[in-house]
């Protein structure tokens, strides 16, 4: 089968991937292909490593049968890829969102590849996700469909081949039914097959806020100037949005709107982050916090403040909204959240851009620390697991800056050039079998 080379506008042969751009999941799989693309022409790799690059070595798409309480049974989409496996494991985590489909899970696995080879840990990038609306489930069903889901894409994975975790509506509890289904099906624990789990089933200390606090080690680097009262707004108040908020407050920063899915806060004083959220997690959203106005949901995007965090989903900076945002720093929580285009008018415009592969990489980062503890039977504390995560982001970190300085390129261009070449060299290295 012939592979095409992406243009601007790619298309793989896989043929779960529709030629549809329109869609939330095609946009962002487009949006990496283009940043491949870039990352490729600046380090001149060749026609066949470029293809290779782009497609993913293995995906799965499943059916997930889900009997309902009432009796009934639904079926929904699952999928599995493992986009590049040349470094090490393949590692990402699970998403479980109603707009999940084989386009994002491929984007986002792609994703996950530089992402691990930029902060030099020993994984290759994956990435699973359901098509599904996890809040429209009961605790019983969403259990009944994570094992069942992960029962489909048993084969794929294990700690020495693939490593899931959690991402957009899965957590700990989801990590301890994969494990656990792993494990009953392999006959003994095997908890190093996920990470984000429980620290009671060997997840790691610092594991939870681990994406934010390296959110907060990556702003603190990019701003280079004190904290104290930098402005700042988060799109997201979930895993990553809620911790970020709190240790960009905790730094100093005057953390003045968040939103969620049920709506944004604006309080242009300062919210009391811990309150909110308390708040958040008793009412279900951030809506209707006491001590701060409403603000509509785009509005929050376009705030002036010094300092936006993207911790939601892609594609909410886009060509249409780029021209209006204010702030002077975007640090990128989520995956995907900029399109290409809003990356060059934002470049134009004097504001920088710290990447998702390197603003959000401390999460894989402690999930690799994660792994290494399970993999040795072995515990650190959670000083030594921050101590460890501080150096791997601010050495990354480092490295791009000094490659965007050096070569003139925007920090998710340096990003891009140092990850796709540490994989575009392993795959030199290694060769190509037989
Ligand atoms: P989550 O499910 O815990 O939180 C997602 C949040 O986004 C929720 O608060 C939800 O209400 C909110 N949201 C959804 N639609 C929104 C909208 N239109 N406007 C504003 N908010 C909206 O997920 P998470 O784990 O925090 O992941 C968030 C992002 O960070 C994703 O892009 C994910 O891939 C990325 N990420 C997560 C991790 C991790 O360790 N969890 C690591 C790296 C990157």
């Amino acid at each position: 089968m012939t592979v095409m080379v992406p243009s601007m506008t790619p298309a793989l042969t896989n043929p779960a991937l529709s030629a549809d751009l329109t869609t939330p999941g095609r946009q962002a799989l487009d949006s990496a292909l283009q940043q491949l693309h870039q990352a490729a022409e600046h380090l001149g790799l060749d026609h066949g490593l470029r293809t290779m690059l782009a497609t993913p070595r293995r995906s799965l798409t499943v059916s997930v049968p889900l009997r309902r309480e009432d009796g009934r049974m639904d079926v929904v989409q699952g999928f599995r890829v493992q986009h590049n496996i040349s470094r090490g494991p393949a590692k990402g985590g699970i998403r479980f969102h109603p707009a999940t489909d084989i386009h994002e899970v491929t984007a986002l696995a792609m994703w996950m590849t530089w992402k691990c080879a930029l902060v030099g840990i020993p994984y290759g990038g994956a990435k699973g996700g359901v098509s599904v609306d996890p809040k429209a489930l009961t605790p019983r069903e969403l259990e009944r469909l994570t094992r069942r889901y992960v029962n489909e894409i048993l084969p794929m994975i294990g700690p020495e081949k693939d490593i899931p975790a959690p991402d957009v509506g899965t957590d700990e509890q989801t990590m301890a039914w994969i494990m656990d289904t792993y494990s009953v099906n392999t006959g003994y624990s095997v908890p190093g097959v996920v990470t984000g789990k429980p620290t009671t089933l060997g997840g790691s200390l610092g594991r939870a806020g681990a994406t934010s606090r390296g959110v907060q080690i990556a702003a603190l680097a990019a701003l280079g100037r004190s904290p104290d009262g930098v402005t700042v707004a988060v799109q997201g108040f979930g895993k990553v949005g809620a911790l970020a908020a709190q240790y960009l407050a905790d730094a100093g920063c005057v953390v003045v709107a968040v939103s969620d899915a049920s709506g944004a806060v604006h309080a242009p004083g300062g919210l009391d982050v811990a309150a909110l959220r308390a708040h958040a997690a008793e009412a279900g959203g951030v809506l209707g916090y006491p001590h701060a106005d409403a603000l509509g949901h785009d509005d929050l995007l376009e705030l002036d403040v010094d300092v936006l965090v993207p911790a939601a989903l892609e594609n909410v900076i886009t060509a249409a909204n780029a021209p209006r945002i204010r702030a002077r720093l975007v640090v990128e929580g989520a995956n995907g959240p900029t399109t290409p285009e809003a990356d060059e008018i934002l470049a134009a415009g004097g504001t920088t851009v710290v990447p998702d592969i390197l603003a959000n990489a401390g999460g894989v980062i402690v999930s690799y620390l994660e792994w290494v503890q399970n993999m040795q039977a072995y515990s650190w504390s959670a000083g030594e697991v921050d101590v460890k995560l501080r150096d791997l982001m601010e050495s990354a970190f480092g490295e791009v800056r000094s490659l965007a300085g050096e070569r003139g390129l925007t920090l998710r261009q340096a990003a891009h050039v140092i990850g796709v070449g540490r994989v575009a060299e392993a795959h030199r290295m290694r060769g190509l079998y037989p």
